[in-house]
């Protein structure tokens, strides 16, 4: 395999936030200096294994990546630039949560090399934050966006989250706009989802939080593509927009995944994917140092993919992108057949009733599509 995208898991956080079911902890603080070392490597080990591939995209994910210092999130950077052949034009992009912002450690990150900043906003209202159990205020957010943009950080993603319960239109339309006015380059929107397991989902279970209604979280994505439309996004995935000009701002790491390319990914609970077989890391975080500190390997298991669940994998996450969709040629590269002679009773069906469309290139989901995008996905798994 020529080149590989990393992904780095940073599974601390400073509080857990009610919704969340991330592999992330609050609390584990002193595991901090271990962790970044195991980090280290298990990022070694692999270059040297792999001969030290090229690598075009770098994502600080989790968690929450700047819970570790600047210094330690540049340690880890230096380790993957040691171990792999980062390019020169690679994207290296930071989650960052915007109660964990100072100018310094942005100054720091922007220093070694990281390019691109993802801030978990999630909205500019603070009684939804409240709600959200987010660890920041409306005001915060906007201060770290500046602060991102002193550092010099020039592609900036903010996340935003719609669909909570008793969240209004309104409210929901002022927090879009907030964020169009700040111009970032890239904005995700997620709608809130209850996971089994969550505070959320007790609360809900117990009457005390009504469920996230379904009609009124549609309304509101309705309402984001035409606004975003309007203040010129791209909407390039069914939930991610990206600044619509000469630069191309997509998330070039992200492309990855829906492209179905290869990923490594470093760190507890991490998953790996070489096109054939994906591979995963124990997930807690001491035994996943203790593991690399024995000098063992993290892999907690690993799933070889069939033909036919790989070309199902590769329709489900490539119908995602609403402009290339999945594209014959690469379809037809991966899997020595054409999207027409592996699917032709399922894309029938689903143009039949509007569902997906051919264009130049490929397939891809019709505006009705987006909308029941996951039914559309099962049908072409096995
Ligand atoms: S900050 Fe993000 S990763 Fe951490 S608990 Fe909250 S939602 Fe989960």
């Amino acid at each position: 395999m020529s080149s590989w995208a990393i992904y780095i898991h940073i599974p601390f956080c400073i509080r857990r936030c009610p919704y969340c079911d991330f592999n992330t902890y609050a609390g584990l603080e002193r595991l901090q200096k271990p962790y970044v070392e195991a980090l280290e490597r298990e990022i070694r080990a692999y270059g040297q294994r792999l001969g030290r591939p090229q690598v075009p995209t770098v994502f600080f994910g989790g968690g929450t990546p700047t819970t570790l210092t600047g210094e330690q999130l540049c340690t880890i950077l230096g380790a993957v630039r040691e171990a792999f052949d980062v390019l020169p034009n690679a994207e290296i992009t930071s989650e960052a949560n915007p109660g964990t912002v100072d100018s310094n450690r942005f100054s720091a990150m922007r220093d070694a090399g990281f390019n691109r900043l993802s801030l978990g906003v999630q909205s500019f209202n603070d009684d939804e934050l409240h709600f959200l159990g987010r660890i920041h205020s409306a005001e915060e957010a906007t201060e770290a966006y500046y602060e991102a943009h002193l550092a010099g950080f020039r592609n900036v993603n903010l996340d935003l989250m719609f669909g909570l319960p008793l969240q209004e239109a309104a409210t929901w339309k002022r927090s879009l706009r907030r964020a169009i006015e700040l111009k970032p380059e890239h904005l995700s929107l997620y709608a809130l989802t209850v996971e089994q397991g969550t505070p959320l989902a007790r609360w809900v279970a117990d009457g005390r939080v009504p469920p996230p209604d379904d009609d009124a979280a549609a309304e509101m994505y309705d309402l984001a593509c035409d606004v975003l439309e309007k203040a010129g996004y791209r909407h390039y995935e069914i939930s991610n927009w990206a600044l619509a000009g000469e630069r191309d701002w997509r998330c070039r790491h992200n492309l990855v995944y829906w492209r179905y390319e290869p990923y490594l990914g470093f760190g507890a609970g991490a998953h790996s994917f070489d096109g054939k077989r994906r591979w995963w890391n124990v997930s807690p975080v001491a035994g996943y140092i203790d593991r690399l500190s024995r000098g063992e390997t993290p892999v907690e298991s690993w799933e070889d993919l069939d033909e036919r669940l790989a070309m199902g994998e590769m329709m489900m996450v490539g119908l995602r992108l609403l402009e290339e969709g999945v594209p014959d040629a690469r379809f037809r590269a991966r899997f020595g057949i054409s999207l027409q002679d592996a699917f032709s009773e399922e894309i029938g069906e689903m143009t039949q009733m509007g569902l997906v469309e051919w264009h130049d290139a490929g397939l891809r989901l019709t505006r009705r599509g987006w909308l029941v995008a996951n039914r559309v996905f099962a049908r072409f798994l096995p």
